[in-house]
Order: C-alpha cells, then sequence, then structure tokens
C-alpha cells in the first residue's frame, strides 16, 4: 500500500513534470513560429523595397544616358565649330565640361551594367578560348597602341551566360592594361583544375596592388588612385565578383607593388555539368 502511494506520488510528480514541459515546449513552437511568420513577412517587404530599388536606379540611369550623351556630343560639336573663335580659356572651359560629362556617362554605363548582371539571361556552354580571341579583336586598337602582348593558353569550356563570361574578362584585361607602366604589358592567361574548382588566373606585370587592398577593390566605387592618374569609376570589379558570384564562382586576387597581379576565377565543377 505503501509503495503503491510512493509510486503514484511520483507518478503525479512525473505527469506535472511533463505537463510543464510540454507546456513550455509548446509556447517555444508558438514563439518560433511567430518568429518565422515575422521573418517572411520582414523579407516580402525586403523584396518589394529591392525590386523598387532595382527599377529606380534603372529608370534614373536609363533617362540620364541620353541627356548626357547629347551634352557631350554638343560640346564636341562647339569646340570643332567654333575653334578659332574661342580663346585658350575658353577652350579649357569646354574641355572641362566634356570631361565630366564623359565621365558621368561613363558611371551611368557601368551602373546600368551592374544592376543588369542580376537581369536572367540564357546559360550556355561558353568557350573561353572564343571570348578571349573576341575581346582580343575587340580591344586590338588599345592593344597595338600601347604595345600589350597577350597569350594564354588552352581555356576551358564554363557553363553560364555568353555575355557574362565576355563582360567578366573584358574588365579583367582592360584593367591589366590600364595599371601598366611597362613598355610592354604582358597578360597570360591560365586555367587549372582542383579538386571542386575549374580556376582561371588572368596574370599582369602592371602596378600591383598593395595586400592591404586587395579584398576592397571588388567593391563597388573602390579606387586605389585619382582620376587624374588612372581614369575609371571604380565599378569593373565590382561587376566581375557579382558576375562570378552570379554563377557559383569565386574571384580573388594575388599581387606584389610593381610586380604584378594575377586574378583568379574559380567555378565549381559540380555546375559544370
Ligand atoms: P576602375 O578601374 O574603374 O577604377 P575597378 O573596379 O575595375 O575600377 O578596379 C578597382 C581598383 O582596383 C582600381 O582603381 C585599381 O586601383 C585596382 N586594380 C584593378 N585591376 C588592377 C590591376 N590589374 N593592377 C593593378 N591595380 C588594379
Amino acid at each position: 500500500m505503501l509503495k503503491y502511494i510512493e509510486i503514484s506520488k511520483i507518478v503525479f510528480k512525473f505527469d506535472k513534470a511533463s505537463a510543464l514541459y510540454n507546456a513550455k515546449l509548446n509556447f517555444t513552437l508558438q514563439e518560433k513560429e511567430k518568429e518565422a511568420h515575422l521573418l517572411k513577412e520582414k523579407n516580402k517587404e525586403f523584396e518589394v523595397i529591392n525590386e523598387e530599388l532595382k527599377q529606380f536606379t534603372y529608370i534614373t540611369s536609363h533617362d540620364l544616358k541620353e541627356p548626357i550623351r547629347s551634352l557631350n556630343n554638343y560640346v564636341q560639336l562647339l569646340i570643332r565649330s567654333f575653334k578659332t573663335e574661342i580663346n585658350p580659356q575658353q577652350k579649357e572651359y569646354l574641355n572641362y565640361i566634356e570631361l565630366f560629362s564623359s565621365r558621368i556617362f561613363a558611371l551611368i554605363k557601368d551602373l546600368n551594367q551592374y544592376i543588369q548582371v542580376q537581369e536572367p539571361v540564357e546559360i550556355g556552354q561558353v568557350d573561353l578560348n572564343k571570348t578571349i580571341h573576341i575581346l582580343k579583336d575587340n580591344l586590338s586598337l588599345l592593344i597595338k597602341e600601347r604595345n600589350v602582348v597577350i597569350k594564354f593558353s588552352k581555356l576551358p569550356e564554363i557553363k553560364a551566360p555568353e555575355s557574362h563570361m565576355h563582360d567578366l574578362f573584358l574588365n579583367l584585361l582592360q584593367n591589366a592594361i590600364k595599371y601598366n607602366k611597362s613598355k610592354t604589358p604582358k597578360i597570360k592567361i591560365d586555367s587549372f583544375t582542383s579538386n571542386k574548382e575549374i580556376i582561371i588566373s588572368v596574370n599582369d606585370n602592371g602596378i600591383g596592388i598593395p595586400k592591404k587592398n586587395q579584398v576592397e577593390i571588388f567593391e563597388v566605387f573602390k579606387r586605389l588612385h585619382a582620376k587624374t592618374d588612372y581614369e575609371g569609376t571604380g565599378i569593373g570589379l565590382a561587376i566581375c565578383k557579382k558576375i562570378v558570384e552570379q554563377n557559383n564562382g569565386r574571384i580573388w586576387v594575388e599581387s606584389e607593388e610593381n610586380k604584378g597581379s594575377t586574378f583568379f576565377i574559380s567555378f565549381l565543377k559540380s555546375k559544370q555539368k
């Protein structure tokens, strides 16, 4: 009898503890559900804001492009038509207007390109050998002018939008030529593989990048030089990073000041099938 009372006391205690535990569990579950619901709502809000922001930037940059292009054309026309009538100071002012409007135009163009990276585009098998051949053709004037030598070993095919690969390597090649004081800028493009990745490297014999800046240069508007030394918008490498990440890859640089830089781009093998 005594034993029965003790056992029922224990059972009672156990029942109470388990009821308490269940109540606590229910409460935590309800709290978690509430949190998940709130998170979902916030996510929806962010998606709307993000979409609005995208539309806003797209429309403003599109609408700004034309007037800036016209302004630039008219200034050039003015300089040409009044060549003999304007004094050197007036010519200098007009040249400044032309320079600044060209900078605004370049900025709008690059911003537009940056936004467009996330737009859906057709994915195909891109032969990087062809991409580099096309780019060499497109840049032939600059290559000749700067005495550039571009060499590349057999490059792989990458599953990605063709325009992405074109813009990625265009930015890297242009930078390799621009940030280079050598009489013969040399660019070498190679590829190799690791366990999980296909890696492409773009090496130059340019001015190099200090160690402390090697991560931040991939951020939008991050530049290491004055516009008077090297023209640019500071968006090129941010475009490269966005393109690479959009295609499940990584981009980084290894560089030594005054010796040159090597940009590495890797793509996951598992995403190439
Ligand atoms: P931009 O060239 O328009 O300034 P980028 O985003 O392409 O913008 O590059 C960011 C910065 O990284 C550049 O201002 C430059 O300082 C540095 N950089 C990029 N590529 C190279 C390179 N190949 N060699 C040396 N510095 C480079």
